[in-house]
């Protein structure tokens, strides 16, 4: 059950590096935009970037 809510941790990773390089992160790994925590947020499959810096990560077949 759990899992259907998680992307793969490949996919969680590829995300906390486009966040750790954007300005928007604080030093309290929160994103100042949405206020969500980071590390929990990435790993959760329908979470989303509200500036669109995600794009360009995929799914991987695993999450379909
Ligand atoms: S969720 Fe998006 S806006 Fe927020 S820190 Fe990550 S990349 Fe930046």
């Amino acid at each position: 059950m759990l899992k259907k809510l998680l992307c793969s941790q490949e996919t969680a990773k590829q995300r906390m590096d486009i966040c750790n390089n954007c300005e928007h992160k604080t030093i309290i790994n929160t994103c100042a935009v949405c206020k969500c925590i980071l590390p929990l947020k990435v790993k959760f499959l329908f979470s989303e970037c509200p500036k669109g810096k995600w794009s360009e990560t995929y799914f991987t077949s695993d999450e379909w």
